[in-house]
């Protein structure tokens, strides 16, 4: 019966590993790390097979290796999944001291229950440093999960290690293989890596799927939304937003002359800082993108005409006032600005963003460099009433 476990247990454990390794594929480094360290653990419960042509010495020196790399590698892919300090010399000095340690209840002590002591100890250890310094960055309930499951194996393995250390008496080296601590060992560290296994890789994947996400909905030249991401950011936020909305658009004036002085690289930096500017505008609730090629959109739920128009002056004044010298601009640039209001006859968000539209235009032939805003018709504050700043 344990024999069989002990065939099975490595091919659980290879199999997990090979997963993580194809998941790390899709650019996933914690992936990477979890592989390995399945792959060496597998390798750590196939050592005892080496019983039949190595002495008992090497088969335990060689198994031991084996799951300090693993609990080094399990460790390594929790900090790097949650981006966490990653204790690198620490976590390696720990493992070299656990070796020392374990080479000298082995060739010297020849103390099976000191060596297996000393080994879970340092591979509890391991993992408790890598928790440690994760834990204050785990966000979602998958990650939680994950802590569970790597909280269960240190658990596991800390009962069972004192439990065997008080028990076990004088079980000689080459007595491990057939005794009731291996069983028990291979059952419940089964049960660790399935718990283990699946909660990483489920957060793993999730981890990807956002990463995806993410790069779908995100300008990459400067970190704002793009117009997709503005759009899924609107409609999610629209069944929950109760008051009006203001829509403020912005379009750099004349920047097609600022390419072609001072080149496109130059260009690109004056569409991030005036993103920059922009971002000022993004506390929580508000969406800020980039719509296109220098044209700028901002969404402010639960926002009135006016103090959405102020807060455009402001973006608009603070860029004019901007030295761009630093990216090469040896003028400041400016830009136009059309803020309009969700209005109760509208069928859908892009009528404001018609409107706000509209204004900007009027704001590019009024001479640009300025705010235009008016109350949208059939507004309760109604009235033609025009803000040109
Ligand atoms: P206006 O004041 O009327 O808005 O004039 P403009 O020159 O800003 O407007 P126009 O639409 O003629 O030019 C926009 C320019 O923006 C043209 C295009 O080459 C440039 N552009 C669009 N996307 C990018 C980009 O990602 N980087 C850079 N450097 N330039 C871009
Ligand atoms: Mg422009
Ligand atoms: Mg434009």
């Amino acid at each position: 019966m344990a024999e069989n476990f002990a065939y099975l247990l490595p091919m659980v454990l290879t199999l997990f590993g090979v997963a993580f390794l194809v998941v790390a594929r899709f650019g996933n480094r914690a992936a990477l790390f979890w592989g390995a360290g399945y792959l060496c653990a597998a390798i750590g419960f196939l050592a005892p097979l080496l019983q039949a042509v190595a002495p008992v010495f090497v088969v335990a020196m060689t198994a031991d290796a084996a799951f300090l790399c693993a609990f080094l590698l399990y460790g390594h892919a929790l900090v790097t999944h949650f981006d966490a300090p990653r204790l690198v010399a620490a976590r390696l000095a720990m493992a070299a001291l656990a070796y020392a340690g374990i080479g000298y209840a082995v060739l010297a002590a020849e103390s099976l229950r000191f060596e297996l002591f000393i080994s879970d100890v340092a591979c509890c250890a391991l993992l408790l440093v890598a928790m440690a310094s994760s834990w204050r960055r785990s966000s979602s309930w998958i990650d939680r999960a994950l802590f569970g499951a790597v909280g269960f194996v240190v658990l596991e393995t800390s009962v069972r290690t004192v439990i065997f250390f008080i028990m076990a008496g004088t079980l000689a080296m080459d007595e491990f293989i057939g005794s009731s601590y291996a069983f028990v060992m291979q059952i419940t560290a089964t049960i660790g890596a399935l718990l283990t296994a699946l909660t990483a890789l489920a957060s793993v994947a999730l981890r990807i799927v956002e990463g995806h996400r993410k790069a779908a909905e995100e300008d990459p030249l400067t970190g704002l939304l793009n117009r997709r991401g503005f759009e899924q950011f609107i409609g999610q936020n629209a069944r929950t937003a109760k008051g009006e909305a203001a829509i403020i658009v912005a379009d750099i004036d004349w920047f097609k002359s600022i390419n072609d002085r001072f080149g496109h690289a130059a260009g690109d930096e004056a569409i991030r800082e005036v993103a920059a500017l922009l971002r000022t505008l993004s506390w929580p609730g508000v969406a800020v993108a980039r719509f296109g090629g220098e044209e700028f959109i901002a969404h402010l739920p639960n926002c009135r005409l006016q103090d959405a128009h102020t807060l455009a002056n402001t973006v608009r004044i603070a860029l004019s006032e901007r030295d761009l010298s630093g990216i090469g601009i040896d003028h400041s640039i400016t830009a136009s600005f059309g803020v309009a209001v969700t209005a109760a006859g509208d069928h859908s968000i892009h009528d404001a963003i018609s409107r706000a539209d509209r204004l900007l235009y009027l704001a590019k032939s009024n001479g640009r460099n300025r705010v235009v805003s008016s109350v949208a018709e059939g507004s309760p504050q109604a009235g033609p009433k025009l803000f040109v700043v």
